[in-house]
């Protein structure tokens, strides 16, 4: 099975679907990954902040997989905003990681109170130029933070934001639509918190024999997201990468869209510092 690739606004492409490591237990990551790597996910989304990017280097290390087949994505931490501070944190994500570049590399959040993500954002494009990541992006920036971000004339490839059928973004996505900055869908399958097998997803499920995680997925792929749900087993690893042998119907799409209803399922931008 190959994953598509997407196109991003940089010229580069990224897997469009891959594997997310939020919450894995850092002693428990080399094995969470490498299974993953042996289901056949070639994308790893990790963050300096989760704790396990030594473990997700560690897996990237002995799966003997060659570099340019992967796409890793990690993320700076609040507390390491602006133009030296974020050098420094990128080095020591490397480090960790065991590699001498990122395919991605994100600003996590806005951080608000610290009022110093444009200063940070200024001193990525260098981080490129050093040959140290591939693309750059931003995440969690939503309408009411992306537009100063904009204004640097320095254009994001992706934005990581929390995006699931009850929470799409309707806000920010004309925005990103208008700049080509693709959605990452975080919490593509609502963090587990929604029953999201009661609604039309679970009819719409049954009907293509597939479960309601996958038809999610696959929700997310025909929307043009780049998704990389997590699971720390292996057989749901395996079941939500199964998700390029059906296709959701334009009447399918309409009704899973209709969920939206302002339905966030973590935090609020604003609200993280
Ligand atoms: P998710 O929507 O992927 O949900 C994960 C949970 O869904 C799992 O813990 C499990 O309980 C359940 N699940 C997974 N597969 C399933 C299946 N097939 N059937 C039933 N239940 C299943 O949420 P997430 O992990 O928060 O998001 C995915 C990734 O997005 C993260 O691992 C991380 O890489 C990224 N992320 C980024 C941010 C950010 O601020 N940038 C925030 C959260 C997550």
């Amino acid at each position: 099975m190959t994953v598509p690739s997407l196109p991003l606004n940089d010229g580069t492409t990224i897997p469009q679907l891959g594997f997310g490591v939020f919450k894995v237990d850092p002693a428990e990551t080399e094995r969470i990954v490498t299974d993953a790597l042996e289901v056949g996910y070639r994308h790893i989304d990790t963050a300096a902040v989760y704790g396990n990017e030594e473990g997700v280097g560690r897996a990237i290390a002995n799966s003997g997989i060659a570099r340019d087949e992967l796409f890793v994505t990690t993320k700076l931490w609040n507390d390491r905003h602006g133009a030296e501070e974020s050098k420094r944190a990128l080095g020591e994500s490397l480090e960790k990681l065991g590699l001498d570049h990122v395919d991605l590399y994100l600003i996590h959040w806005p951080a608000p109170a610290n009022d110093s993500s444009v200063e940070t954002w200024e001193a990525f494009p260098a981080y490129q130029e050093q040959g140290l990541v591939t693309s750059i992006g931003v995440s969690n920036f939503d309408h009411r933070y992306l537009p100063a971000i904009l204004e640097t004339g320095i254009i994001p490839t992706v934005d990581q934001i929390e995006c699931h059928p009850q929470f799409q973004q309707v806000q920010t996505r004309p925005l990103l639509t208008e700049h080509d900055i693709r959605i990452e869908a975080w919490g593509p399958l609502g963090q587990g918190q929604v029953d999201y097998a009661s609604t039309v997803i679970g009819e719409i499920a049954a009907a293509h024999g597939k479960s309601w995680a996958q038809t999610i997925i696959r929700w997310h792929l025909q929307k043009g997201h780049i998704v990389f749900p997590k699971s720390n087993n292996r057989s749901r690893m395996e079941e939500n990468f199964s998700v390029f042998d059906f296709e959701l119907a334009d009447d399918e799409m309409t009704a899973i869209d209709s969920l939206e209803s302002n339905g966030r399922v973590s935090a609020d931008p604003a609200d993280v510092n």
